[in-house]
């Protein structure tokens, strides 16, 4: 058994507060070294409280100094501010970073992990859909290890052959089939998605999560951004990676061979199982996940998305077939739609309208600087912006 030095960025989040849930059962195997969150200062402190690591790091400082006040009588350090996550990512005791943070903010930090060569465990999936090949280039240099923690990487990765060489040929891989369950609108009459309320859309079925990837999930562009990140993950090519509506959320991806195998990774729908498979790879550990009861299940079934109900996937593989910046264009809208429609400034239906335009207008943009990307994601963000104020 190898003890992990692990930085968990977004701990205050559903993953993060899943993948300590992990940790805690496991105290001889993980040492905590730093915690990051936005706003929830005083859940932060209550980690920090149990996990006793060294750095805590909030990102704006009226709130590092509520946390500064909140741990005062303990050793942890407060530090503030986006540079101090890309630091608390790279430290050279940390071997395992969590990367965990919500949107474009996980960007940096996951960036700096990789360079630095660690470990990481890859939630924060906007990092390879907003800038995959920079993303994987810095892996590669940096001699980064990158464990997927999306529900439906993780599987694929696990019925993969290993090690995977990146080559779909090589190993007779013929299509990866990553499942979805539809979400909350699956079955819903197309013609009432109009009056569909945030409240509506973040009540997912099966998982719970935070409000963004709920929305995500009903309008299935969370499935798109997944499609996008197995392209990167896997090497694969769009045609090669297919999405299978599978309401139970039991299988969680597939591999399927040139032989007609398919292998597919099974579980109840509980992070904590691919949270615990990454954290301990390639050793095995428990998660406190119950244990599946086939029987009890009785059935699982499988169908093919509509892309009338579900126009967000098609955008996705539309940027994925683009290419350059299309995906981080993608991206960017969404995060802003995502929002406006919790804050009931546009309709569900304008979500997808306004990825539309946004990709129509700034999709055909090339991809070759990282900063190039960055600002092209706040024009994606600002022309998304100026679209949703024509709705108030
Ligand atoms: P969440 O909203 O519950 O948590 C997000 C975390 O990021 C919080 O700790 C928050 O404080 C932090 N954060 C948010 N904005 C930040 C900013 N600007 N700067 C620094 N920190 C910031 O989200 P989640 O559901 O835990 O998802 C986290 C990531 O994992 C997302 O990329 C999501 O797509 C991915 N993911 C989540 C699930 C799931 O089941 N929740 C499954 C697969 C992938
Ligand atoms: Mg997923």
């Amino acid at each position: 058994m190898i003890r992990c030095n692990l930085t968990i960025l977004g701990a205050t989040g559903t993953i993060g507060i899943n993948t300590l849930d992990v940790v805690a059962m496991h105290p001889e195997r993980y040492t905590v070294v730093a915690l990051t969150g936005q706003n929830q200062v005083e859940r932060l402190a209550t980690q920090c409280r149990q996990f006793k690591p060294r750095y805590a790091v909030v990102t704006d400082t009226a709130r590092a100094q509520e946390l500064r006040h909140l741990l005062a009588d303990t050793e942890t350090e407060v530090l503030c501010g986006e540079r101090a996550l890309e630091e608390v990512a790279s430290l050279p005791e940390v071997d395992t970073v969590m990367a965990a943070i919500v949107g474009a903010a996980g960007l940096k930090p996951a960036l700096a992990a990789a360079r630095a060569g660690k470990r990481i465990l890859l939630a924060n999936k906007e990092t390879l859909v907003m800038a995959g090949r920079f993303f994987m280039q810095a892996v590669r240099r940096g001699g980064a290890t990158l464990l997927p923690i999306d529900s439906e990487h993780n599987a694929v990765f696990q019925c993969m052959p290993e090690p995977y060489s990146g080559d779909f040929a090589t190993h007779g891989v013929r299509r990866i089939l990553l499942t979805a369950s539809g979400g909350p609108f699956r079955t819903r009459p197309i013609e009432t998605l109009a009056t569909v309320t945030p409240d509506e859309a973040v009540a997912h079925p099966n998982w719970v999560m935070g409000r963004k990837i709920s929305v995500d999930s009903a309008t299935m562009m969370n499935k798109g951004l997944e499609v996008i990140e197995a392209h990167w993950l896997f090497n694969a090519r769009a045609d090669q990676i297919e999405v299978v509506i599978h309401p139970q959320s039991i299988v969680h991806s597939m591999v399927e061979y040139m032989d007609g195998s398919v292998l597919a990774q099974l579980s109840n729908p509980d992070m904590r199982t691919p949270i615990a498979h990454a954290l301990a790879y390639p050793d095995r550990i428990e998660a406190g996940v119950p244990w599946l009861d086939l029987p009890r299940l009785g059935q699982l079934s499988f169908e093919t998305p509509d892309t009338r109900r579900f126009p967000c996937l098609a955008l996705a593989y539309r940027a994925l077939e683009t290419g350059g910046a299309a995906p981080t264009v993608l991206n960017a809208a969404n995060e802003v739609a995502v929002q406006a429609f919790l804050d009931r400034r546009i309709p569900y239906p304008a979500i997808a309208q306004t990825l539309e335009r946004c990709l129509d207008r700034l999709g055909d943009r090339p991809a070759e600087e990282l900063d190039a990307l960055v600002a092209l994601d706040q024009e994606s963000r600002a022309y998304t912006a100026a679209l949703i104020a024509q709705h108030a």
